[in-house]
Protein backbone atom coordinates (compact mmCIF):
# COMPACT_ATOMS: atom_id res chain seq x y z
CA UNK A 1 0.00 0.00 0.00
CA UNK A 2 1.08 3.31 -1.26
CA UNK A 3 1.13 6.01 1.19
CA UNK A 4 2.19 9.93 -0.06
CA UNK A 5 4.02 11.99 2.62
CA UNK A 6 0.74 14.74 1.64
CA UNK A 7 -1.75 13.91 -0.40
CA UNK A 8 -2.99 18.37 -1.53
CA UNK A 9 -5.39 17.17 -3.94
CA UNK A 10 -7.19 14.59 -2.05
CA UNK A 11 -7.22 17.47 0.88
CA UNK A 12 -8.64 19.93 -1.28
CA UNK A 13 -11.43 17.80 -3.26
CA UNK A 14 -12.89 17.39 -0.25
CA UNK A 15 -14.39 20.71 -0.75
CA UNK A 16 -14.22 20.74 -4.39
CA UNK A 17 -18.03 22.73 -4.79
CA UNK A 18 -17.47 25.08 -1.94
CA UNK A 19 -14.21 26.33 -3.34
CA UNK A 20 -15.99 26.81 -6.78
CA UNK A 21 -18.45 28.35 -5.15
CA UNK A 22 -15.71 30.78 -3.60
CA UNK A 23 -14.39 31.69 -6.70
CA UNK A 24 -17.19 32.64 -8.49
CA UNK A 25 -18.02 34.68 -5.82
CA UNK A 26 -15.18 36.66 -6.44
CA UNK A 27 -15.19 36.32 -10.14
CA UNK A 28 -18.64 37.95 -10.42
CA UNK A 29 -17.74 40.74 -7.61
CA UNK A 30 -15.39 42.34 -9.98
CA UNK A 31 -12.74 43.45 -7.19
CA UNK A 32 -9.43 41.51 -6.38
CA UNK A 33 -7.42 42.92 -4.04
CA UNK A 34 -8.37 43.90 -0.15
CA UNK A 35 -12.11 43.77 -0.48
CA UNK A 36 -15.18 42.11 1.75
CA UNK A 37 -13.63 38.30 1.36
CA UNK A 38 -10.19 39.72 2.96
CA UNK A 39 -12.13 41.67 6.01
CA UNK A 40 -14.45 39.18 6.23
CA UNK A 41 -11.65 36.06 6.32
CA UNK A 42 -9.35 38.62 8.71
CA UNK A 43 -12.55 38.62 11.17
CA UNK A 44 -12.96 34.96 10.84
CA UNK A 45 -9.46 34.16 11.37
CA UNK A 46 -8.73 36.80 14.37
CA UNK A 47 -12.08 34.86 15.85
CA UNK A 48 -10.15 31.15 15.58
CA UNK A 49 -7.15 32.45 17.01
CA UNK A 50 -8.65 34.78 20.16
CA UNK A 51 -6.98 37.69 18.83
CA UNK A 52 -8.48 41.33 18.38
CA UNK A 53 -7.39 41.73 14.65
CA UNK A 54 -5.61 39.94 11.89
CA UNK A 55 -4.36 41.61 9.05
CA UNK A 56 -3.78 39.71 5.80
CA UNK A 57 -0.58 39.70 3.86
CA UNK A 58 1.06 37.72 0.66
CA UNK A 59 2.70 35.15 2.49
CA UNK A 60 4.58 33.75 5.42
CA UNK A 61 7.62 34.95 4.82
CA UNK A 62 6.51 38.65 4.72
CA UNK A 63 3.80 38.16 8.02
CA UNK A 64 7.29 37.93 10.23
CA UNK A 65 9.03 40.86 8.63
CA UNK A 66 6.37 42.97 8.26
CA UNK A 67 5.62 42.16 12.22
CA UNK A 68 8.83 43.01 13.16
CA UNK A 69 8.72 46.01 11.12
CA UNK A 70 5.64 47.38 12.45
CA UNK A 71 7.47 47.11 15.80
CA UNK A 72 10.72 49.17 14.28
CA UNK A 73 12.83 46.40 14.11
CA UNK A 74 15.65 48.03 11.37
CA UNK A 75 19.67 47.96 11.01
CA UNK A 76 21.69 47.72 13.80
CA UNK A 77 19.11 45.55 15.68
CA UNK A 78 19.47 41.93 16.50
CA UNK A 79 16.52 39.35 16.74
CA UNK A 80 16.67 36.20 18.89
CA UNK A 81 15.69 33.28 16.53
CA UNK A 82 15.55 29.21 16.98
CA UNK A 83 18.93 27.47 15.96
CA UNK A 84 16.11 24.77 14.50
CA UNK A 85 13.67 26.40 12.17
CA UNK A 86 12.85 26.44 8.75
CA UNK A 87 15.16 29.55 7.10
CA UNK A 88 12.38 31.63 6.91
CA UNK A 89 12.08 33.11 10.31
CA UNK A 90 15.57 34.06 9.89
CA UNK A 91 15.41 35.97 6.40
CA UNK A 92 12.28 37.85 7.88
CA UNK A 93 14.76 39.46 10.36
CA UNK A 94 17.56 39.89 7.58
CA UNK A 95 14.93 41.54 5.20
CA UNK A 96 14.77 44.26 8.16
CA UNK A 97 18.10 44.62 7.87
CA UNK A 98 18.52 42.71 11.66
CA UNK A 99 20.61 40.25 12.49
CA UNK A 100 19.90 37.08 13.47
CA UNK A 101 21.11 35.72 16.65
CA UNK A 102 20.17 31.89 17.06
CA UNK A 103 19.73 30.14 20.18
CA UNK A 104 19.43 26.71 20.43
CA UNK A 105 16.47 24.18 20.86
CA UNK A 106 15.35 21.25 24.04
CA UNK A 107 16.01 18.33 21.77
CA UNK A 108 13.30 16.31 23.25
CA UNK A 109 10.82 19.29 21.57
CA UNK A 110 12.75 20.39 18.93
CA UNK A 111 11.76 24.44 19.82
CA UNK A 112 13.81 26.99 21.59
CA UNK A 113 15.13 26.69 24.82
CA UNK A 114 14.17 29.83 26.82
CA UNK A 115 17.15 28.89 29.41
CA UNK A 116 19.49 29.80 26.72
CA UNK A 117 17.45 32.78 25.66
CA UNK A 118 19.04 35.18 28.90
CA UNK A 119 22.75 34.91 27.69
CA UNK A 120 21.74 35.53 23.57
CA UNK A 121 20.11 39.34 24.97
CA UNK A 122 22.14 42.19 24.06
CA UNK A 123 21.48 45.85 24.44
CA UNK A 124 20.49 45.51 20.64
CA UNK A 125 18.55 43.17 21.09
CA UNK A 126 14.44 43.98 20.12
CA UNK A 127 12.89 40.98 19.77
CA UNK A 128 12.48 37.07 20.28
CA UNK A 129 11.06 35.25 17.54
CA UNK A 130 9.08 31.76 19.11
CA UNK A 131 8.71 29.14 16.26
CA UNK A 132 6.16 26.39 16.84
CA UNK A 133 7.55 24.30 14.78
CA UNK A 134 6.01 20.65 13.77
CA UNK A 135 3.47 22.43 14.79
CA UNK A 136 4.03 21.96 18.74
CA UNK A 137 3.79 25.16 20.81
CA UNK A 138 7.27 26.75 22.13
CA UNK A 139 7.08 27.13 25.69
CA UNK A 140 5.78 30.61 25.82
CA UNK A 141 5.75 32.03 29.65
CA UNK A 142 9.42 31.63 30.26
CA UNK A 143 9.84 33.77 27.20
CA UNK A 144 7.36 36.42 27.50
CA UNK A 145 8.73 36.68 31.29
CA UNK A 146 11.91 37.58 29.57
CA UNK A 147 10.93 39.89 27.03
CA UNK A 148 8.78 41.68 29.85
CA UNK A 149 11.83 41.58 32.04
CA UNK A 150 14.34 43.47 29.18
CA UNK A 151 11.59 45.58 27.18
CA UNK A 152 11.74 42.90 23.72
CA UNK A 153 8.58 41.93 22.00
CA UNK A 154 7.73 38.63 21.12
CA UNK A 155 6.75 37.56 17.41
CA UNK A 156 5.78 33.82 16.58
CA UNK A 157 6.08 32.22 14.05
CA UNK A 158 2.98 29.90 13.71
CA UNK A 159 3.40 29.06 9.72
CA UNK A 160 3.03 25.46 11.46
CA UNK A 161 1.09 25.83 13.58
CA UNK A 162 -2.86 27.10 13.51
CA UNK A 163 -4.87 26.20 15.99
CA UNK A 164 -2.06 24.71 18.50
CA UNK A 165 -2.70 25.41 21.83
CA UNK A 166 0.09 26.49 24.64
CA UNK A 167 -2.10 25.94 28.56
CA UNK A 168 -5.13 26.24 26.69
CA UNK A 169 -3.85 30.02 24.97
CA UNK A 170 -4.33 29.27 21.27
CA UNK A 171 -1.39 30.02 18.74
CA UNK A 172 -2.06 33.93 17.48
CA UNK A 173 -2.71 34.95 20.73
CA UNK A 174 0.42 33.57 22.93
CA UNK A 175 3.19 36.98 22.50
CA UNK A 176 2.95 40.28 20.69
CA UNK A 177 2.05 39.47 17.29
CA UNK A 178 2.07 36.46 15.73
CA UNK A 179 2.84 35.54 11.69
CA UNK A 180 1.01 32.57 9.51
CA UNK A 181 1.72 31.13 6.49
CA UNK A 182 -1.18 29.88 4.43
CA UNK A 183 1.38 28.04 1.82
CA UNK A 184 -0.63 25.32 0.69
CA UNK A 185 0.75 22.76 2.15
CA UNK A 186 0.13 24.08 6.06
CA UNK A 187 -2.24 22.98 8.33
CA UNK A 188 -4.55 25.81 6.66
CA UNK A 189 -3.15 26.42 3.35
CA UNK A 190 -4.73 28.16 0.29
CA UNK A 191 -4.69 27.24 -3.21
CA UNK A 192 -1.35 29.71 -3.51
CA UNK A 193 0.61 31.77 -1.26
CA UNK A 194 -1.17 33.49 1.52
CA UNK A 195 -0.35 34.86 5.15
CA UNK A 196 -1.23 36.77 8.24
CA UNK A 197 -0.34 38.83 11.24
CA UNK A 198 -2.36 38.39 14.42
CA UNK A 199 -2.26 40.89 17.37
CA UNK A 200 -4.15 42.91 20.30
CA UNK A 201 -2.48 45.91 19.39
CA UNK A 202 -4.54 47.55 17.18
CA UNK A 203 -1.72 50.48 16.51
CA UNK A 204 0.63 47.76 15.55
CA UNK A 205 -2.27 46.25 13.22
CA UNK A 206 -3.37 49.71 11.71
CA UNK A 207 0.72 50.08 10.91
CA UNK A 208 0.59 46.59 9.35
CA UNK A 209 -2.06 47.42 7.50
CA UNK A 210 -0.25 50.88 5.78
CA UNK A 211 3.14 48.46 5.55
CA UNK A 212 1.43 46.07 2.95
CA UNK A 213 -0.54 48.37 0.53
CA UNK A 214 2.47 50.54 -0.44
CA UNK A 215 2.97 52.07 2.92
CA UNK A 216 -0.25 54.41 2.16
CA UNK A 217 -3.82 54.71 4.05
CA UNK A 218 -5.22 57.21 1.33
CA UNK A 219 -4.37 56.16 -2.64
CA UNK A 220 -1.65 57.89 -3.76
CA UNK A 221 -0.91 59.19 -0.49
CA UNK A 222 2.64 57.56 0.80
CA UNK A 223 3.39 57.61 4.76
CA UNK A 224 6.02 54.99 5.19
CA UNK A 225 7.98 53.48 2.28
CA UNK A 226 5.91 50.45 2.12
CA UNK A 227 5.37 46.89 0.33
CA UNK A 228 3.03 45.49 -2.11
CA UNK A 229 1.93 42.35 0.50
CA UNK A 230 -1.43 41.88 -0.04
CA UNK A 231 -3.84 38.45 0.72
CA UNK A 232 -6.24 38.95 -2.37
CA UNK A 233 -9.76 38.17 -2.57
CA UNK A 234 -9.64 35.13 -4.16
CA UNK A 235 -7.27 33.21 -1.80
CA UNK A 236 -9.13 35.30 1.41
CA UNK A 237 -12.20 33.42 -0.09
CA UNK A 238 -10.78 30.19 -0.46
CA UNK A 239 -9.01 30.23 3.03
CA UNK A 240 -12.61 31.13 4.79
CA UNK A 241 -13.74 27.86 3.10
CA UNK A 242 -10.78 26.14 4.39
CA UNK A 243 -10.82 27.98 7.96
CA UNK A 244 -14.45 26.38 8.30
CA UNK A 245 -12.90 22.66 8.91
CA UNK A 246 -9.45 23.76 10.37
CA UNK A 247 -10.65 22.22 13.95
CA UNK A 248 -11.75 18.93 12.03
CA UNK A 249 -8.60 18.59 9.97
CA UNK A 250 -6.22 18.95 13.36
CA UNK A 251 -8.35 16.94 14.86
CA UNK A 252 -8.17 14.27 12.39
CA UNK A 253 -4.46 14.54 12.51
CA UNK A 254 -4.18 14.35 16.15
CA UNK A 255 -6.04 10.79 15.73
CA UNK A 256 -3.53 10.00 13.32
CA UNK A 257 -0.38 10.99 15.50
CA UNK A 258 -1.74 8.50 18.50
CA UNK A 259 -1.99 6.14 16.35
CA UNK A 260 1.69 6.69 15.36
CA UNK A 261 2.85 7.37 18.82
CA UNK A 262 0.83 3.98 19.90
CA UNK A 263 1.90 1.83 17.50
CA UNK A 264 5.99 2.64 17.27
CA UNK A 265 6.24 3.28 20.97
CA UNK A 266 8.55 0.33 21.37
CA UNK A 267 10.98 0.53 18.15
CA UNK A 268 14.34 0.19 18.95
CA UNK A 269 16.47 3.15 17.90
CA UNK A 270 13.45 5.44 16.85
CA UNK A 271 12.77 8.60 18.52
CA UNK A 272 9.08 9.96 18.50
CA UNK A 273 8.03 13.40 19.30
CA UNK A 274 7.20 14.10 23.00
CA UNK A 275 4.27 16.24 23.88
CA UNK A 276 4.94 18.45 27.15
CA UNK A 277 1.99 18.60 29.96
CA UNK A 278 1.31 22.45 28.40
CA UNK A 279 1.19 21.57 24.85
CA UNK A 280 -1.58 20.79 22.39
CA UNK A 281 0.03 20.33 19.18
CA UNK A 282 -1.56 20.17 15.54
CA UNK A 283 1.05 17.90 13.95
CA UNK A 284 1.54 20.12 10.91
CA UNK A 285 4.46 17.14 10.40
CA UNK A 286 5.14 13.92 12.77
CA UNK A 287 8.95 13.81 13.17
CA UNK A 288 10.99 11.20 14.23
CA UNK A 289 14.95 10.41 14.89
CA UNK A 290 17.17 8.11 14.01
CA UNK A 291 20.63 7.72 13.53
CA UNK A 292 20.47 6.00 10.40
CA UNK A 293 17.66 8.61 8.96
CA UNK A 294 18.79 8.78 5.16
CA UNK A 295 18.71 4.69 5.26
CA UNK A 296 15.76 4.87 6.87
CA UNK A 297 14.17 7.11 4.87
CA UNK A 298 15.22 4.80 1.34
CA UNK A 299 13.72 1.80 3.08
CA UNK A 300 10.12 3.24 3.52
CA UNK A 301 10.43 4.83 0.12
CA UNK A 302 10.59 1.64 -2.31
CA UNK A 303 8.04 0.43 0.68
CA UNK A 304 5.82 3.19 -0.99
CA UNK A 305 5.63 5.64 1.76
CA UNK A 306 6.65 9.20 1.44
CA UNK A 307 8.92 11.08 3.39
CA UNK A 308 10.49 14.47 4.03
CA UNK A 309 13.04 15.59 5.97
CA UNK A 310 12.53 18.86 7.90
CA UNK A 311 15.28 20.27 7.04
CA UNK A 312 18.61 19.04 5.83
CA UNK A 313 20.66 21.81 6.75
CA UNK A 314 20.34 24.30 9.51
CA UNK A 315 20.03 28.35 8.60
CA UNK A 316 23.53 28.86 9.98
CA UNK A 317 25.38 26.91 7.78
CA UNK A 318 23.43 27.72 5.02
CA UNK A 319 25.25 29.44 2.15
CA UNK A 320 22.67 32.17 2.20
CA UNK A 321 24.14 32.69 5.61
CA UNK A 322 28.01 32.74 4.95
CA UNK A 323 28.16 36.56 5.80
CA UNK A 324 27.37 35.46 9.71
CA UNK A 325 30.45 33.30 9.63
CA UNK A 326 29.24 30.87 11.54
CA UNK A 327 31.08 26.96 11.59
CA UNK A 328 29.94 23.82 11.55
CA UNK A 329 29.55 22.58 15.13
CA UNK A 330 28.21 25.68 16.48
CA UNK A 331 24.99 24.73 17.18
CA UNK A 332 25.06 21.30 18.06
CA UNK A 333 21.60 20.70 18.59
CA UNK A 334 20.32 21.98 15.83
CA UNK A 335 22.39 20.12 13.64
CA UNK A 336 22.10 16.77 15.19
CA UNK A 337 18.73 17.45 14.49
CA UNK A 338 18.92 18.23 11.00
CA UNK A 339 21.12 15.17 10.24
CA UNK A 340 18.09 12.73 12.31
CA UNK A 341 14.94 13.68 11.65
CA UNK A 342 12.52 12.40 9.25
CA UNK A 343 8.79 13.48 9.01
CA UNK A 344 6.50 10.57 8.56
CA UNK A 345 2.90 10.74 6.24
CA UNK A 346 0.58 13.33 8.11
CA UNK A 347 -2.68 14.78 7.01
CA UNK A 348 -6.41 15.23 7.27
CA UNK A 349 -7.07 13.12 4.65
CA UNK A 350 -5.10 9.90 5.64
CA UNK A 351 -6.85 7.30 7.26
CA UNK A 352 -6.33 4.30 10.25
CA UNK A 353 -5.28 1.73 6.86
CA UNK A 354 -3.01 4.30 5.74
CA UNK A 355 -1.31 4.96 9.05
CA UNK A 356 -1.16 1.13 9.93
CA UNK A 357 1.04 0.94 6.42
CA UNK A 358 3.22 3.20 7.93
CA UNK A 359 3.80 1.53 11.12
CA UNK A 360 4.25 -1.74 9.46
CA UNK A 361 6.89 0.10 7.11
CA UNK A 362 8.63 1.75 9.92
CA UNK A 363 8.93 -1.47 11.73
CA UNK A 364 10.13 -3.35 8.94
CA UNK A 365 12.55 -0.78 7.85
CA UNK A 366 14.12 -0.42 11.79
CA UNK A 367 14.15 -4.01 12.44
CA UNK A 368 16.49 -4.33 9.10
CA UNK A 369 18.89 -1.40 10.49
CA UNK A 370 19.15 -2.94 13.80
CA UNK A 371 20.09 -6.27 11.95
C1 LIG B 1 6.26 28.02 5.82
C2 LIG B 1 7.03 28.71 6.88
C3 LIG B 1 7.33 30.08 6.80
C4 LIG B 1 7.13 30.91 5.58
O1 LIG B 1 5.87 30.88 5.03
P1 LIG B 1 5.69 31.24 3.46
O2 LIG B 1 4.23 31.44 3.34
O3 LIG B 1 6.20 30.07 2.69
O4 LIG B 1 6.45 32.48 3.19
C5 LIG B 1 7.92 30.68 7.90
N1 LIG B 1 8.25 29.98 9.00
C6 LIG B 1 8.02 28.65 9.09
C7 LIG B 1 8.38 27.95 10.36
C8 LIG B 1 7.41 27.97 8.03
O5 LIG B 1 7.18 26.66 8.15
Amino acid sequence: MNVPFLDLKAINLRQESALQAAFQRVLQSGWYVLGRELEQFEAEFAAFCGSRQTVGVANGLDAIMLALKAYGVGPGDEVIVPSNTYIATWLAVSQCGARPVPVEPVAATYNIDPARVAAAITPRTRAIIAVHLYGQPADMDPLNALARQHGLKVIEDAAQAHGARYRGVSTGHLGDAAAFSFYPGKNLGALGDGGAVTTDDDAIAAQLRVLRNYGSRQKYHNEVAGFNSRLDELQAALLRVKLATLAQDNQQRAAIAALYLRELADVPGLVLPQVPAWADPVWHVFVVRHAQRDALAQRLAAAGIGTIVHYPVPPHLQPAYAELGFQAGQFPIAEAIHREVLSLPMGPTMTADDAAAVVRAVRAACSESAA
